[in-house]
């Protein structure tokens, strides 16, 4: 006999293809999971946060009908966001095998037990599993983030073969810790759970586990709150291969940063494998004790570099092989040749021109990736900063930029300088006094003196208004 809430999702899903044209179904709907049906909420599972967004913004009134169709007027959808296909619900919960569980009242719920004295505690201890020889982790790996799906580029070389040698000979190899640093979006995740990954696959009995900083610092804030840090502590100590992605977040966090000082020491004496991500090379770590930063530098400290176009070609076609998704070739090389600093974004496009194409049955040319391209980058790439906004304002004016940051009380330069506070404090989100500081280095009153006489000038002077215009067209292109 089937589940019910698969039942009830099957009979969703008959409404919504009747509802929708085939691609659309097929990209949106048909890789969801029905999980459970409980109080008359039906829990689908989503491949990702930007899926759920999708699903949301744009079939919520169709799902909501459904749902009330299936349920009654009570009917509820949640959505179950995953990260890791194979395993389930809560990604940061330890696995432990049921025969190994105290029976509780609700046999689904697996009671913590505190070591020492045997007892169920009421504070959830994620930590310690007693009574297992070998203990479960859930490595908490992103299965599709493996090296067979990390293109190699000469922008990656380096810190994907030290990945990978790592990956073969974790703890024994002169890279230990692996520090892999790196602007934003371009792989530094990724690549960390490639390593564990392939460990995993390699040598089964070692426990890897992948931590986010936040998370780690969240773990260690409970801890001390339940006070069983100690457990805490070992939890970490048994670690074979010990990920950590995003240490910059332990800049300020002195007492975060002096347990990791410990479990550092503990793995990297007994010749446990550290991986160490971080949006900064060592050297460039602020916040964070010397002591620690001085380890960082003991292995090896490899960059991901902005892929060159070839490359980001490559991850575009990787990408639509895996995904099954055909998309002609000088599409592809219209995006890559578009979007230069950030694979994510790179990725975050193409998902885009597809749910474009589906969404409005429009088939995938070079016509509509500029038009998703247009509006993509617009959205989100570029932030106008006070240096972009002083160039413009000058350049306007022919006069040098140095000028403004000058003591000259000269009207035109006073006046590019009142401009260029004026347009600052519309278009970026920095404070009067920042503004002030780097528009001649000028306090908060002055600045908003500038912006009030700038409003008075828009408003009584026909000539000033125009030139307001004309710049804040070339701010904004
Ligand atoms: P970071 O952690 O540096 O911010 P991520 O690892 O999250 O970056 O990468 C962002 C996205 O780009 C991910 O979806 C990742 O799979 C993809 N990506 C980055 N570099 C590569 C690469 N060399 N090959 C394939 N995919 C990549
Ligand atoms: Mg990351």
């Amino acid at each position: 006999m089937k589940d019910l809430h698969a039942e009830v999702w099957e009979n969703c899903l008959k409404v919504i293809r009747d509802n929708l044209n085939y691609q659309s179904f097929k990209t949106w709907f048909a890789p969801i999971k029905p999980i459970k049906l409980e109080n008359n909420i039906l829990t689908i599972q989503v491949p990702s946060q930007f899926f759920y967004e999708w699903l949301e913004e744009h079939y919520i009134t169709l799902l909501k009908k459904t749902i009330r169709n299936e349920l009654g007027p009570t009917g509820r959808l949640e959505y179950s966001i995953v990260m890791e296909g194979s395993y389930a619900n809560d990604p940061y919960t330890i696995k432990m095998p049921a025969s190994n569980r105290k029976a509780t009242n609700n046999p689904a719920v697996a009671m913590p037990i505190d070591l020492k004295n045997g007892n169920a505690k009421e504070i959830p201890n994620p930590f310690i599993i007693p009574g297992l020889k070998k203990i479960q982790v859930h490595s908490q790996l992103n299965e599709s983030y493996s090296f067979d799906n990390f293109i190699e580029g000469d922008c990656n070389r380096l810190a994907r073969s030290a990945g990978y040698a790592v990956a073969c000979n974790p703890g024994k190899t002169a890279f230990n810790p692996l520090f892999i640093y790196s602007a934003v979006g371009l792989g530094k995740t990724h690549l960390s759970h490639a390593i564990g990954l392939q460990v995993k696959n390699s040598f089964p009995e070692k426990t890897v586990l992948y931590v986010a900083t936040e998370q780690f610092i969240q773990q260690f804030i409970d801890a001390v709150r339940n006070n069983n840090q100690n457990d805490f502590l070992h939890f970490y100590q048994m670690i074979d291969v010990l990920i950590i992605d995003d240490i910059q977040w332990l800049s300020g966090k002195e007492k975060t940063q002096d347990v990791f000082f410990h479990i550092f020491n503990h793995l990297h004496q007994k010749g446990k494998q550290l991986v160490i991500t971080s949006d900064k090379a060592p050297v460039e770590l602020k916040g964070l004790e010397p002591r620690l930063l001085s380890r960082f530098k003991w292995g090896l400290a490899a960059d991901l570099q902005v892929p060159d176009l070839e490359t980001r070609i490559a991850i575009l076609k990787k990408r639509i092989y895996k995904d099954g998704i055909a998309m002609p070739d000088d599409v592809l090389e219209y995006l890559a040749y578009s979007i230069t600093t950030n694979v994510r974004e790179l990725e975050g496009a193409l998902i885009s021109l597809m749910a474009q194409s589906s969404l409005n049955k429009k088939a995938i040319t070079i016509e509509l990736a500029k038009q998703m391209i247009d509006k993509f980058v617009k959205n989100t790439a570029r932030e106008i900063s006070i240096d972009f906004i002083q160039k413009i304002v000058c350049d306007y004016f022919g006069i040098p930029v140095d000028s403004i940051n000058s003591k000259t009380r000269k009207r035109d330069i006073v006046q590019a300088r009142q401009l260029a506070m004026y347009f600052s404090k519309k278009h970026t989100k920095s404070s009067l006094a920042a503004i002030g500081l780097v528009c001649g280095n000028k306090d908060h009153a002055t600045v908003l003196h500038a912006c009030r006489t700038v409003n008075n000038l828009i408003e009584t002077d026909k000539q000033f208004r125009l030139y307001v215009e004309e710049i804040e067209k070339r701010i904004k292109f």
